[in-house]
């Protein structure tokens, strides 16, 4: 099955202009200003100029649900492919998160591959906060080698009350076995880091590399806009070539109690000269947005994915200067700091993973996930 989407102004991420895209199958075949209409049978879309894009990488989700820190009642529901597709996410990640006891990896594992199903290009990460981490097979790395949604470990909690309260020489070991698991399988190989409210910010992943022969990107830290001070600190470890998250999922109490909000985190790393091409925008959907006063937990909420495109929303009606950027940080920049090959770029062979949208209200209007119609004229197709 052929599908040729035409007259769509086409980021790749970076702009190309008015062009012609060719779906074959599940990759992109042709991406030109003009493919000629040929084969059999063949579908054409008329984009009439919308917006075409990667389908968005979400670099931390927990589609099985996350939370529990207030107990089991304040435990998140389990998300729905179609709540990723709305929010134009094609490629989520899976983790646990807080609770790998009342919650496991094979329920992970059975929810990725059901939105894998479902024509999503779901992955998953290995652990929990804790370490020893829980595993599949009883290896980190023998999970990424042996278990092909496996791309990593996480998110391992540091500088948070809630952590294992790790020595620098446990994540070192932690992150030279993902490599390894990694490198033996094609993959990667990366330790996603929950990165608390505690004053050690990236410390101890600086003490971690220290010494060591791993590549800085083997940790990728995540909500790094928690504070000006660690988006500061996570500014400095991307320019040393690191990859740093951006967490999209905020309440107003978190922006009153310090959290950058995330447009200004990008656009504050932006203007300092952060490399653009590290820096990345996650959702933490299905995980809680559990608020505490002098330690007690007083409220929880569930993240949703929807907030990715939200803030793509935003930033076109008020930040046009920043949605190149945003749009980076949504697609290509995930997909390399995970490196998932031919995801994240419009481009001849990489996956048929696309968004439509519109360029003034960033509504979304068709999804493709693998060459799949999984959207269409803003309605989910099941
Ligand atoms: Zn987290």
């Amino acid at each position: 099955m052929l599908t040729l989407i035409t007259n769509a102004e086409v980021f790749a991420p970076e702009r190309l202009g008015r062009c012609d895209v060719l779906i074959a199958g599940a990759r992109v075949a042709a991406v030109a200003a003009s493919v000629p209409l040929q084969g059999d049978p063949l579908e054409v879309v008329d984009a009439g100029g919308r917006w075409l894009l990667p389908g968005f990488v979400d670099a931390l989700t927990h589609p099985c649900g996350g939370g529990g820190e207030g107990g089991f009642a304040n435990r998140t529901p389990e998300l729905e492919a179609a709540d990723f597709v709305r929010a134009g996410v094609t490629t989520p990640v899976g983790a646990l998160g807080t609770d790998a006891l009342a919650r496991s990896l094979e329920v992970l594992y059975g929810k990725v591959m059901e939105l894998r199903e479902r024509g999503l290009s779901a992955c998953m990460l290995c652990g929990s906060y804790r370490l020893p981490p829980v595993t599949l097979t009883g290896d980190v790395a023998r999970d990424l080698v042996f278990i092909e949604p496996v791309i990593g470990v996480g998110e391992v909690a540091i500088a948070d009350h809630r952590s294992s309260q790790p020595a620098a020489t446990e994540l070192r070991r932690l992150a030279a076995e993902v490599h390894l698991g990694g490198t033996l399988s094609g993959k990667r190989g990366t330790v996603l880091v929950h990165v608390g409210e505690g004053d050690a910010g990236l410390a101890l992943l600086e003490e971690a590399l220290r010494d060591s022969d791993l590549p800085r990107r083997v940790f990728y830290p995540t909500h790094v806009n928690r504070s000006s001070r660690l988006l500061d600190q996570a500014i400095e470890y991307a320019r040393q070539g690191g990859f740093a998250d951006i967490t999209v999922a905020t309440t107003p109490e978190f922006i009153a109690g310090g959290e950058v909000p995330p447009l200004e985190a990008l656009s504050r790393a932006m203007e300092v000269g952060a490399p653009a091409e590290r820096l990345t925008l996650s959702s933490d959907a299905g995980g809680s947005l559990p608020l505490y006063r002098d330690g007690e937990l007083v409220g929880l909420q569930a993240a949703s994915p929807a907030v990715l495109l939200d803030l793509l929303q935003t930033a076109i009606r008020e930040e046009a200067g920043l949605v190149d950027g945003a749009v980076a940080a949504l697609t290509r920049n995930p997909a390399e700091a995970y490196g998932l090959t031919g995801k994240g770029r419009v481009a001849a062979g990489c996956d048929a993973d696309l968004l439509l949208l519109d360029p003034r209200s960033g509504d979304l209007i068709d999804v493709f996930g693998g060459g799949r119609r999984l959207m269409r004229s803003g309605e989910i197709v099941s």
